[in-house]
């Protein structure tokens, strides 16, 4: 699976090391019952509840181990497409691939060092922070489709006026680029939307993507004895560190690499999804199964 991923989508061939883990349960809590779970002092804003791993690493210690970036290769559009309007939707798919694991950057000093440790192992989280990073991601997941899929400006007009996008523009700190939407906001043509839709999911790759590092291991030397210089092999990888980096590496391999994004034919499931061959079109056995089902009653 890892040498298909690196080889026909991103075009280099380099290990990305990641582990996450995913714990046998999780459960939504307010902000009192959280804190009496641990024996140690954690800070968290009160005004969040907060998505807990009752069998974390510092009890029962439960848990699988997956590598996000080599596997599930939906995981992205799985994500962006979750159906916020009930919790259970939100904890299923968590109870797949685990949290999160990096808080947005506006209350994160609200935490202390011990509640972002916890964060940072994809123990706690806050809930509603959750609920905004799927929608964030479902956004520009709709830019993306209409641009680059279905080059639909009229659509995403609809969806989302200059401002918004200006105001997208500031919550990742571009501020030179929402300059140029000023210019552009007297008469915007078309392609504008297009460009500054593309313009707002480069910017928020960018800023994720720092989550993955380079590093250099498996060192080895062999040592010559004479005039023969000595020999270093160094191989080069990269680590991810945390789920949230490894959402947008696969958004980049679909914004990037042209991916086959299609819509699911099941009329009640319509997910988008990224096809592995040109001719499928359910995003799941079980959508196939249903449509025939219904199809055939
Ligand atoms: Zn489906």
């Amino acid at each position: 699976m890892k040498e298909e991923v690196f080889n026909n989508i991103t075009g280099w061939y380099e290990e990305v090391r990641f582990k996450w883990k995913v714990y046998n349960k999780y459960e939504v809590l307010n902000y009192e019952e959280l804190k009496d779970k641990f024996n140690f002092e954690i800070q968290v804003p009160k005004d969040y509840h907060y998505i807990y791993a009752p069998d974390n690493e510092y009890f029962n210690k439960s848990y699988k181990v997956y590598n996000p970036v080599e596997e599930n290769i939906d995981i992205f559009l799985k994500f962006s497409q979750i159906n916020t309007d009930n919790k259970d939707y939100i904890l299923d798919w968590i109870s797949k691939y685990g949290l999160p694991g990096k808080l947005g950057d506006r209350k994160n000093h609200l935490f202390n060092e011990d509640a972002k440790r916890l964060v940072e192992k994809g123990i706690i989280y806050p809930y509603e922070q959750f609920v905004s990073k799927i929608n964030k991601a479902n956004f520009l997941l709709k830019l993306y489709l209409l641009t680059v899929v279905n080059s639909d400006y009229k659509e995403i007009k609809k969806h989302t006026t200059c401002e918004k996008l200006e105001n997208e523009m500031y919550s990742f700190n571009f501020k030179n680029l929402a300059g140029e939407i000023y210019l552009l906001e007297d008469k915007p043509n078309n392609s504008d939307y297009g460009y500054l839709a593309l313009n707002v999911i480069n910017n928020k790759i960018r800023k994720e993507l720092k989550g993955i590092v380079p590093i250099i291991g498996d060192i080895s030397h062999v040592a010559y004895e004479g005039d023969e210089k000595d020999e270093w092999n160094i191989s080069s990888s990269w680590q991810c560190n945390n789920l949230m980096s490894a959402l947008y590496l696969h958004f980049y391999w679909l914004v990037t690499q042209n991916e086959r994004i299609k819509k699911c034919e099941y009329k009640d499931c319509g997910n988008y999804f990224s096809a592995n061959r040109t001719d499928q079109k359910f995003c799941s056995t079980s959508c196939r199964k249903k449509h025939h089902y219904h199809q055939n009653k």
